[in-house]
């Protein structure tokens, strides 16, 4: 068993490589799917404080996510490292039945994580204020569980993702930093973290979700500092919505991989970097940066999406 501490120091400082240059911007790539031979990624990185708040007080963490949810794959081998019980509820009634879990909820449930489906209407309810029966019964048996929101962005979550803008300001000056967007928290952490380490870069996040309204929104309410720093949603490279793709993303995917050897998830990663690509080719090319994409893992998920 690790302590939380030493969970966190594994992999880090994670590599900055340089990828290519496009109208003057030179692209760098941070790997941070190498933070963690298991746990990787920025889910990882969300995760740090809830664990350690987790510890010291012995509480059982709690979360929500659907069969392939990166963040309860982390949450459940996290809690495996670190010694904390973990449950999850699972979008999903027919995945009671295990001849019907994929990759993701195996390792869950073999890293000790205790899981409970419910309806997606249920899912959708799941709200902490009121939420709906099926919800209520599993909660009641964890009255002491500290709860963390699907996608894992909590305000901690905010603290552990500013520590890689933390990191990434000695390794490298860039002029931007891109992250793909899901919950919001990631965005949230890399823009406290910018007014903190490196206030002259811009922040710009790829949302992987159709209409995502509540994105800005969680933004703004989880960043301390979104009105100092210059930030900015992408919403135009989901490819048809929330872990959906196309030819187009799939031909991406297997140039890049084998032009960098670098390997990509289709939900997040891919759309990030093309999204970041499609963006220097629209640049001005007389004008000159370092542009860093961060590799946010996501690795995990690929075993269900092949
Ligand atoms: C969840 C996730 C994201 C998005 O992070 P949010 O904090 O939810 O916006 C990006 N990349 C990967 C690989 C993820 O698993």
């Amino acid at each position: 068993m690790d302590d939380v501490k030493t969970l966190f120091s594994h992999g880090v400082p994670t590599p900055i490589v340089y990828l290519t240059t496009i109208n003057g911007k030179s692209i760098y790539l941070k790997q941070d799917y190498l933070n963690h031979h298991e746990v990787s990624g920025n889910k990882l990185r969300k995760l740090k404080y809830t664990l350690l708040a987790a510890q010291q007080s012995g509480l059982a963490l709690l979360s929500y996510g659907g069969a392939f949810s990166n963040h309860i794959a982390a949450l459940a081998a996290a809690g495996k490292y670190v010694d904390i019980s973990t449950i999850g509820i699972i979008r999903g009634q027919e995945l009671s039945d295990e001849n019907r879990w994929g990759k993701t909820l195996k390792k869950a449930a073999s890293d000790g994580m205790r899981l409970y489906f419910v309806s997606r209407e249920a899912y959708r309810n799941k709200s902490q204020t009121n939420p709906h029966v099926e919800i209520k019964t599993i909660l009641s048996k964890y009255p002491d569980a500290m709860i963390i929101p699907e996608g894992g962005s909590n305000a901690l979550s905010v603290l552990g993702s500013a520590e890689v803008v933390k990191e990434t300001a000695q390794q490298l000056e860039a002029s931007v930093i891109f992250t793909a967007c899901g919950s919001g928290g990631t965005m949230a952490g890399f823009i406290d973290g910018v007014a903190q380490y490196t206030p002259r870069c811009r922040v710009v996040g790829v949302s992987v979700l159709k209409q995502q309204s509540a994105l800005s929104t969680t933004v703004r309410s989880l960043s301390q500092y979104h009105q100092t720093v210059a930030w900015t949603l992408l919403e135009d490279y989901h490819f048809g919505g929330y872990a959906k793709q196309t030819k187009k993303l799939l031909d991406f995917i297997m140039q890049f991989e084998s032009t960098y050897a670098i390997p990509l998830d289709p939900i997040y990663t891919a759309k990030l970097c093309f999204a970041v690509f499609d963006q220097a080719r629209q640049s001005n090319a007389h004008h000159s940066e370092n542009w860093l994409i961060y590799h946010s893992g996501g690795l995990q998920g690929r075993g269900d999406f092949s």
